[in-house]
C-alpha cells in the first residue's frame, strides 16, 4: 500500500473528522478488503483527475459562470422519454470535461446527441410546445455535481481529493482540492439554482449553481470539512487565481469564506425559515439542513453564535421533531431516514462545538430517543424486507424479500456514529450489535461515504445474523399512528391511522400490502414536489386502497391531504393463523357528519401455505362512499363477474353523476390520459397550468378514465386483476342494495403504466364493506380461496362470511361494530360468539380445525369452547415518569399471548393511545408495566406567557392543529421551575393555549407529558 506513514495533513479544528479518524481509516484499509478497494478506486479517480491541467480546469469551472444548471426532468426533446436521473444510470450520457469546450448530452433511448441543428442550445436552454429543455444546463449540472458534490448526497471530487490528502499527506491532492474550491467559490454567490422548477426564462432564485434549495446546505458541510483540512495551506492567503481571472480581487481564503457564508441562515426558493438568533420556524428537514450548514460553517470560521444556535436546537429536533415512539413527524417514512442522516451530523457538530467552547450539554449520542429513531426503528418498520413507501416517496417496485440494502446501509452508518461517540454503555453495545448484524448485508456497498472509511466497524461476522428474519408479528408506532401486521407466511400489511403531516398522502386507513416480495397495493408514489401528478393525483385518497366519503368534495385547490389529528388503534391480534389490526379514523370525516370510519384488516393463512386478506371497512353517516382498490405496480387489467354493465354516460370517474359536462370528460382528454413525462399534461388545455395545479374538484377523480359502470346481480361481486407478470389478485366484495361498481384505468406518475382500478360506490347511510382478496403468484398455483359467501347471523349489524379454502376447509367470520352475542348456524350447529370479531375454521367433516377469538371473550360451537381476552379497562393508580412505568391493580391477562402493547385513554375524553411494553413485573395483585416509549411528547422553553396563552421558542410540529383538535389537547405541561398547566390547543407551531394551574415564568423549560394517574389501560 502506498500510504505514507507520516502525514503532514492537520485540520484547523477537526470539525467532522480528526486525526484519530485518519488513523482509524488507515486501519480500516488494512483490515477490510472493501476499504482497500475503495481506497484504490479513490486514488485512481484522483490521480486520473490530476492529469488535467490547472488551466483547463479553471476554464471549465469558470466557464459555468452565469450558466444554467438543470436536472433535465423534461426528458428528451426528440423522443419524449425521461432521462435517467441517478448518477449510475447516467454513465456515457455526457461528454467528459477533458473534451471541453464540447458539452454534449446523448439520449440513452434514441441515441440523439444534443445540442444539434434541430435542437440548438446557446447555454440558456430551449422551449418546445410549452416545455423547457436545458441541454447544456444538464451537462453543467452533471459535471458540477461530480466536482463540487451534488444532489444524490454524493461527495464531490473536491472532498475525495481532501480524503486522499488526509490519508497520504500528498500536497498535490490538497492543491487540486483548493483549486476546485477557489474556482467554484468565485462563481457561486448570486447564482440561481437548477432551472427545472421555474418557468422558462425565469430568474427565480431557488438555490445555488446545480444545487436546489436545501441541497446547498447539504454540500456545505463537506465544503466546510474540506476547508478545515486545507485551512493551513499557505496559498490560502495569497491572491485568488479564480477571482483574478474574473477580474476581481481578494485572497483565496476570502473567496472561500464568502462562498461558505453565502446562502446562509435561510433558504431562498425553499420553505421559509430564518435561523438568525437561533430562531427555529418549523423543524422540517430543510431547516435541519440549514442548521447543519450553519454549525459546520460556524465551526470552521469561528462563529461562536452559529455554533451556539445550532447546539441549542438539538433539544427541539430530538424531542419535537421525533416523537415518543422514535418516529419523525413527517408522514413519509423515506423522509425520516434521510433526516436521520442530517441529525447525525447535527449531533456530531454540536458535540464538537461543545468541546471547543467548553459548553456543558447533554451528550447527543447518549439520547435514547435519537438512537431509536436512527438505528432501531428502521429495522422494526421493514415490511417483507421493504422500506414502507407511504407518503411522499418513490413507488416501491423492488422485487424480493431480502432486507432493503439501502435502508440497512443507512442504519449501519447511524450505528457507526453511536458506536464511535456514545458515552452510554447500553447504546454503544446495541450499536455494536447492529453493526455485526448488518455487516454481511451491507459489506459489498461500503465505502461510498467518507464516514464508512473513517469511522470504526465492529468485525465482519454476524453471530446473531438471523435476528433480522425473526418474526416480529407487530410493529405499532403509537404517536405517529402506524401499525404493521405480519403473518407467519410471507405477507405483511401496514395501515396508517395517525395524524396527517408534511409530506403525507391522504392515505389514512389505506393498507399497504406486501406478498411474495412485492408491494401489491401499488402506491402511485412520489417523485417531484408540486407537479400536477403529485398535487392532483398520487396524493389523493382515491389513488389509495381506502374509502372516500362524499367524493372528498371539501378538498381545496392544491390541498394535498385532509386535516387529521390522528385516530386510534382499536384491535391488534395474532395467532398461528391470523394477524389482525383495526384502526378508527372517524375524525378524518368528522366535518361531513361521519359517525364511524373504521377498518379491520386480517392476514389469514390457509392450511396449504397460501393466504388471504380479510377486510371489514365500516362507514356510518356518509352520503356517498367509494371503496377504491387497485393492485400491482406493473400495468394490469381487470375482469368483473356477477355484475351487469350499464350504459356509459361518462368517461372519467369525475364525470359520473356530474350535473355539468366537464371539459376533460371525454376520451383522450381526461387528466389521467394526458399525464406524461415530467408529471404534467400534454397537451395542456385552456385554464390548466403545467405545475402546481389541481382541477376544480381536487379529489383525483378526473385522473381515472375509461370508466364503466356495473350493477351487481348478486350479493357478492368477484373481480380479478391480471398483472403483466401473469400474477392474479382475486377480489370478493359484499354488495348491498343500490350499490354500483365502477372499473377504470389510472396512470402512474408519468402516465407510462396503466393500473386497473375498481371503485365500489354505496349511498347507504350505514355501509359495511366486507372484502376477501387473495393472490396467485402464477396461473399454476392453486387459488388460496375458492369462493366467498355472505351468511345471515343473529345480532345487530353483524356481518357473517364463509370463505371456502382448498381441500374442503371453510373459514366462518363474524364481525360487528360493537360487543354483543352473535349467533350463526354453521353446518347445522349454532356458533355463538360474545364479542366483536371471531373466526372458526372447519374441515370437510365439520370438525373444528382452528378458532380465533380475535376480539371476543368467548365462543362455543357444539362441544367446542374457546375463551379470549376480556375487553376490559383498568385504572392506572401510579406513574413514574422517569422510568416510564405505570401500575395497575391487576395481574396481566391469562388468555392470549403476553401483551406487547397497551392502549391507554384519559378518563375524561379523547382518543386512546398505544404504547409498547418493554417489561412487566407482577407484585401480588399489582402489575408494573415499563413502557418502551418515553412519556414526554415534546419540550419547549417559555418565551412569554399569560393566563391562557403561551409562546414557546421551539416549534411543536407533533401537536400543532391550526384547524381541528390538537393531539396535545388535555395533556399536562410541566415546567422545570414549578409551572404546571393543561394544554387546551396548539393553534400555531409556537403557540399554546393553556389552563394554568401553577404559574410559569419566561425562560422556563417545560415538558409536555402524556398519561397521568387515573388514565385507563387495556391490554392489546
Ligand atoms: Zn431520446
Ligand atoms: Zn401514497
Amino acid at each position: 500500500m502506498s500510504i505514507k506513514e507520516e502525514t503532514v495533513a492537520v485540520p484547523k479544528s477537526g470539525l467532522y473528522f480528526t486525526g484519530k479518524d485518519v488513523q482509524q481509516a488507515r486501519r480500516n484499509i488494512e483490515i477490510y478488503p472493501w476499504a482497500r478497494e475503495k481506497y484504490e478506486a479513490l486514488r485512481r479517480a484522483c490521480d486520473e483527475h490530476l492529469q488535467l491541467s490547472d488551466e483547463h480546469l479553471y476554464r471549465v469551472v469558470l466557464g459555468m459562470k452565469d450558466a444554467t444548471f438543470a436536472y433535465g426532468i423534461s426528458g428528451c426533446p426528440k423522443c419524449g422519454q425521461p432521462f435517467p436521473l441517478e448518477l449510475e444510470d447516467q454513465l456515457g450520457m455526457f461528454s467528459s470535461i477533458s473534451e471541453w469546450p464540447r458539452k454534449t448530452v446523448t439520449c440513452p433511448h434514441c441515441g440523439t446527441v444534443f445540442p444539434n441543428e434541430e435542437y440548438p442550445d446557446d447555454g440558456n436552454g430551449l422551449e418546445r410546445d410549452g416545455k423547457a429543455y436545458y441541454l447544456i444546463g444538464m451537462w453543467n449540472f452533471y459535471h458540477a455535481g461530480l466536482l463540487f458534490g451534488g444532489v444524490r448526497n454524493h461527495e464531490g471530487l473536491v472532498t475525495k481529493l481532501v480524503a486522499m490528502y488526509m490519508l497520504t499527506g500528498d500536497a498535490r491532492y490538497a492543491k487540486r482540492a483548493l483549486l476546485l474550491l477557489d474556482a467554484f467559490s468565485a462563481i457561486f454567490p448570486g447564482t440561481l439554482g437548477p432551472r427545472d422548477f421555474t418557468p422558462f426564462g425565469s430568474d427565480f432564485e431557488i438555490g445555488r449553481l446545480h444545487l436546489l434549495t436545501s441541497i446547498v446546505h447539504r454540500v456545505k458541510v463537506w465544503l466546510a470539512h474540506d476547508y478545515d483540512w486545507l485551512y493551513r495551506l499557505p496559498e490560502l492567503d495569497g491572491p485568488s487565481p479564480a477571482l483574478r481571472q474574473l477580474g476581481r480581487e481578494g485572497t483565496t481564503r476570502q473567496n472561500i469564506e464568502t462562498m461558505l457564508n453565502d446562502y446562509m441562515l435561510t433558504e431562498p426558493g425553499g420553505p421559509y425559515y430564518d435561523l438568525t438568533d437561533g430562531n427555529l420556524t418549523n423543524l422540517q428537514n430543510h431547516e435541519a439542513d440549514g442548521v447543519r450548514a450553519m454549525l459546520a460553517v460556524g465551526l470552521v470560521s469561528d462563529r461562536e453564535d452559529y455554533c451556539k444556535w445550532g447546539t441549542d436546537s438539538l433539544t427541539a429536533y430530538f424531542y419535537n421533531a421525533i416523537g415518543r415512539d422514535g418516529m419523525y413527524f413527517e408522514s413519509s417514512y423515506g423522509y425520516s431516514l434521510f433526516t436521520a442522516s442530517v441529525y447525525l451530523d447535527l449531533a456530531l457538530l454540536s458535540m464538537r462545538a461543545a468541546e471547543l467552547y467548553n459548553w456543558d450539554i447533554a451528550h447527543p449520542f447518549a439520547n435514547a430517543r435519537f438512537f431509536r429513531f436512527a438505528v432501531e426503528n428502521p429495522l422494526d418498520m421493514l415490511c417483507e424486507g421493504h422500506m414502507p413507501s407511504y407518503g411522499d416517496w418513490g413507488a416501491d417496485r423492488r422485487i424480493g424479500k431480502d432486507p432493503d440494502v439501502k435502508l440497512c446501509l443507512d442504519v449501519y452508518r447511524s450505528a457507526q456514529f453511536f458506536y464511535r461517540y456514545s458515552p452510554d454503555e447500553v447504546i454503544r453495545m446495541k450499536a455494536g450489535e447492529t453493526l455485526r448484524l448488518l455487516y454481511p448485508i451491507v459489506e459489498s456497498k461500503l465505502g461510498e461515504r467518507s464516514s464508512e472509511l473513517f469511522l470504526p466497524h465492529n468485525g465482519v461476522h454476524s453471530p446473531s445474523g438471523s435476528r433480522l428474519d425473526k418474526k416480529r408479528h407487530f410493529t405499532v408506532m403509537g404517536q405517529s399512528g402506524v401499525s404493521i401486521i405480519r403473518s407467519s407466511g410471507d405477507t405483511t400489511a401496514l395501515m396508517r391511522f395517525g395524524r396527517n403531516n408534511t409530506h403525507g398522502h391522504d392515505d389514512v386507513l389505506a393498507y399497504s400490502y406486501y406478498a411474495g416480495g412485492k408491494e401489491i397495493s401499488a402506491d402511485i408514489g412520489y417523485s417531484v414536489y408540486g407537479t400536477n401528478a403529485h398535487y392532483g393525483w398520487a396524493s389523493k385518497s382515491i389513488a389509495h386502497n381506502t374509502v372516500v366519503v362524499n367524493q372528498d368534495e371539501g378538498m381545496r385547490k392544491n390541498q394535498l391531504f385532509k386535516i387529521f389529528s390522528g385516530g386510534e388503534l382499536t384491535l391488534l391480534y395474532s395467532s398461528e393463523t391470523v394477524a389482525a389490526m383495526e384502526g378508527d379514523a372517524t375524525e378524518l370525516y368528522g366535518e361531513c357528519g361521519v359517525e364511524q370510519y373504521r377498518r379491520m384488516i386480517g392476514l389469514v393463512d390457509n392450511e396449504r401455505g397460501g393466504h388471504y386478506v380479510i377486510d371489514f371497512f365500516r362507514v356510518e353517516g356518509a352520503q356517498v362512499t367509494d371503496y377504491a382498490f387497485h393492485a400491482f405496480q406493473s400495468s394490469s387489467t381487470l375482469e368483473l363477474r356477477h355484475a351487469q354493465p350499464s350504459p356509459r354516460k361518462h368517461w372519467t370517474l369525475a364525470g359520473v353523476d356530474s350535473p355539468d359536462k366537464l371539459y376533460f370528460d371525454e376520451p383522450g382528454k381526461s387528466l389521467g390520459e394526458r399525464l406524461t413525462t415530467g408529471e404534467t399534461f400534454v397537451p395542456l388545455l385552456p385554464g390548466e397550468e403545467p405545475r402546481l395545479w389541481t382541477p376544480e374538484r381536487n379529489n383525483g377523480y378526473g385522473f381515472i378514465y375509461n370508466v364503466q359502470e356495473y350493477l351487481p346481480d348478486q350479493e357478492l361481486v368477484y373481480a380479478v386483476w391480471n398483472s403483466e407478470q401473469q400474477e392474479r389478485l382475486h377480489w370478493f366484495g359484499l354488495c348491498g342494495g343500490g350499490d354500483r361498481i365502477f372499473t377504470g384505468l389510472c396512470p402512474d406518475l408519468e402516465g407510462g403504466r396503466k393500473h386497473a382500478i375498481l371503485v365500489h360506490r354505496s349511498s347507504r347511510p350505514v355501509v359495511q364493506y366486507a372484502v376477501v382478496t387473495c393472490l396467485q403468484h402464477d396461473a399454476r398455483q392453486r387459488m388460496p380461496v375458492e369462493g366467498v359467501a355472505s351468511l345471515s347471523a343473529e345480532g345487530r349489524h353483524v356481518t357473517a362470511l364463509a370463505v371456502s379454502l382448498p381441500e374442503g376447509y371453510t373459514d366462518y367470520w363474524l364481525y360487528s361494530p360493537s360487543t354483543q352475542t352473535m349467533k350463526l348456524l354453521v353446518q347445522g350447529q349454532e356458533w355463538t360468539v360474545t364479542g366483536r370479531c371471531a373466526l372458526l375454521r372447519l374441515d370437510r367433516e365439520g370438525r373444528v380445525v382452528r378458532a380465533d377469538c380475535i376480539q371476543a371473550q368467548s365462543m362455543s360451537y357444539g362441544d367446542y369452547q374457546l375463551y379470549g381476552r376480556e375487553d376490559k379497562w383498568l385504572t392506572i393508580d401510579q406513574i413514574d415518569e422517569q422510568s416510564g412505568t405505570v401500575w395497575v391493580p391487576e395481574r396481566p391477562p391469562l388468555k392470549g399471548d403476553t401483551p406487547r402493547f397497551v392502549r391507554l385513554r384519559s378518563p375524561h375524553k379523547g382518543a386512546s393511545v398505544v404504547y409498547r411494553v418493554n417489561s412487566m413485573h407482577v407484585f401480588g395483585n399489582r402489575t408494573a408495566i415499563q413502557l418502551t416509549d418515553s412519556l414526554i411528547l415534546s419540550k419547549g422553553i417559555v418565551r412569554s406567557v399569560t393566563d391562557h396563552e403561551m409562546e414557546t421558542l421551539y416549534p411543536l410540529p407533533l401537536g400543532v392543529a391550526e384547524k381541528g383538535k390538537s393531539p396535545f389537547a388535555g395533556k399536562r405541561i410541566v415546567g422545570q421551575r414549578g409551572g404546571l398547566g393543561t394544554i387546551v390547543g396548539v393553534p400555531e407551531l409556537k403557540k399554546l393555549q393553556i389552563q394554568v394551574v401553577r404559574p410559569f415564568t419566561a425562560g422556563e423549560a417545560f415538558d409536555i407529558v402524556d398519561l397521568e394517574p387515573g388514565y385507563e389501560l387495556q391490554w392489546l
